[in-house]
């Protein structure tokens, strides 16, 4: 089997409870077999680095992947770590979020080819389901309090019961956003985060982890300070008694994190660790260490969110309540049928391959181009 073409089509998605709109990238990937295999580079737009030029991108996709055997995954992944090299996908996390659309899209080309789900290429599956948390945005007013909490129990109607909690803006807003969810639901929400997206400096997060806490006790803290300053979530780590976890982009960054006894936790999700081919390099690294895993989100579509599945479904250590929601939080979706949840649980799609279908006049209705207007593609590609 050959890889015949390759093409990209830029998607535009709302999300239900905010007013934000999200891009993404669904890849296709043809082979001489008839065969296609379908990808996500999701979520690009929250920030405006991540939008590239997608007639660019595809020509050079094309060019590496064309003629090439989707079974020789080794050498695929090598050509696209290239990316890195060249200026124009310069970013890291751009970086990664592209390789993950074509590495889903040869997974799920693979387990068509061979009538298996993607699971089955990983080793197999060890559970069915994947326990997931329901995300609460970032307050920065504490009137925004109150439609969150509203948010909260229309999503424990919906089966969720645990939450993941953006905070560390605002942290009046942060209080009584929890005072209020404890008093109003007691121990039937569960938080399994305060995530503070790395916009603290540590000593800031610990002590705002440490008000928060007398207000409700999550499972962890995620992105506590800078993600570079491994020293400064040592510290933090070693001054509160919750874990302490961090987001993963390579083998690099998770020794130094393991070298520097920085966190507890790896979150791992397939955007950002450039797909499902790496991210299996990272529970190796982890297992080695000592380390916990959950499966993050950078929140995607369907296509995006099964692979998470199939990637979670099939690593023997996954230690924590995981994060992909995408499929619930969009109002819209590319395939047939979305990824289904239960009681808060992200059911672990059946294949052939990711196990979700394109649909192709949703694809046709969403379909947008990208806001190229920040980054130029240096003619060379
Ligand atoms: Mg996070
Ligand atoms: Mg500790």
């Amino acid at each position: 089997m050959k890889i015949k073409d390759v093409r990209l089509i830029p998607v535009k998605t709302r999300r239900e409870d905010v007013d934000i709109t999200n891009q993404h990238v669904i890849v296709r990937v043809f082979t001489d077999e008839g065969i296609e295999g379908i990808g996500e580079m999701s979520d690009l737009s929250h920030l405006p680095a991540m939008v590239f030029d997608i007639d660019s991108l595809e020509k050079f996709l094309k060019k590496i992947l064309r003629g090439q055997d989707p079974f020789n995954l080794t050498k695929l992944e090598i050509l696209l770590e290239n990316l890195y090299t060249t200026q124009a996908y310069g970013y890291s996390y751009q970086c990664s979020n592209i390789r993950a659309g074509v590495d889903i899209a040869l997974y799920d080309l693979l387990g068509k080819f061979l009538n298996r789900p993607v699971y089955d290429l990983l080793g197999g599956k060890l559970r069915d389901k994947l326990e997931t948390c329901y995300p609460i945005f970032r307050q920065f007013h504490t009137e925004e309090v109150s439609r969150n909490i509203q948010i909260v129990e229309r999503r424990f109607r919906e089966g969720f019961s645990t939450i993941r909690f953006y905070c560390g803006a605002n942290l009046e807003a942060d209080k009584f956003f929890l005072q209020t969810l404890q008093e109003k639901f007691g121990d039937k929400i569960k938080v399994k985060s305060f995530d503070l997206s790395n916009i603290l400096d540590a000593k800031t997060a610990l002590r705002v982890i440490k008000r928060l806490q007398e207000y409700k006790r999550p499972s962890l803290v995620e992105s506590v300070c800078n993600i570079y300053d491994y020293e400064g979530m040592a510290e933090v780590r070693e001054k509160i008694d919750l874990p302490v976890s961090e987001h993963i982009q390579n083998c690099a960054q998770a020794l130094k994190l393991i070298n520097n006894r920085s966190v507890d936790i790896f979150n791992i999700s397939v955007a950002y660790t450039g797909g499902i081919y790496s991210a299996r390099e990272i529970f190796t690294l982890a297992k080695a260490a000592g380390i916990k895993c959950l499966i993050g989100t950078t929140q995607e579509l369907s296509v995006g969110t099964a692979a998470q599945a199939h990637l979670g479904a099939s690593f023997a250590e996954l230690d924590y309540c995981c994060d992909p929601t995408g499929p619930v939080l969009y109002t819209d979706d590319v395939v047939k049928s979305r990824v289904k949840y239960e009681k808060g649980h992200l059911i672990v799609p059946q294949g052939p391959g990711l196990g979700v279908e394109l649909d192709e006049d949703k694809l046709e209705k969403l379909k947008t181009s990208l806001s190229i207007d920040l980054i130029n593609i240096p003619s060379a590609l």
